[in-house]
């Protein structure tokens, strides 16, 4: 799994038949995601910088039920 992914283009999934909408992902990466007032969970970034991908390893970690995902979609 590419969750270590230094190079190329990570990008943060979400299942969202899976999502319920607890918010602990975007208590972690709030620059990420943003859950709306309906508890829609929404991506604020098409891809996650490296500098951002702790934080969004947290984020994937954070999940209950693992409705977030990163994947590497680069070369
Ligand atoms: S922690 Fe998981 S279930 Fe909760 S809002 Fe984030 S993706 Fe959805």
């Amino acid at each position: 799994m590419p969750e270590q992914t230094q190079s190329g283009t990570t990008v943060l999934h979400l299942n969202e038949s899976r999502c319920e909408g607890y918010g602990f992902c975007e208590e972690r990466a709030a620059e990420l995601v943003r859950l709306d007032d309906e508890g829609n969970l929404h991506m604020l970034v098409d891809h996650v910088t490296p500098e951002q991908l702790d934080m969004a390893q947290k984020a994937v970690r954070s999940c209950p039920v693992a409705a977030l995902r990163l994947e590497s979609a680069g070369a």
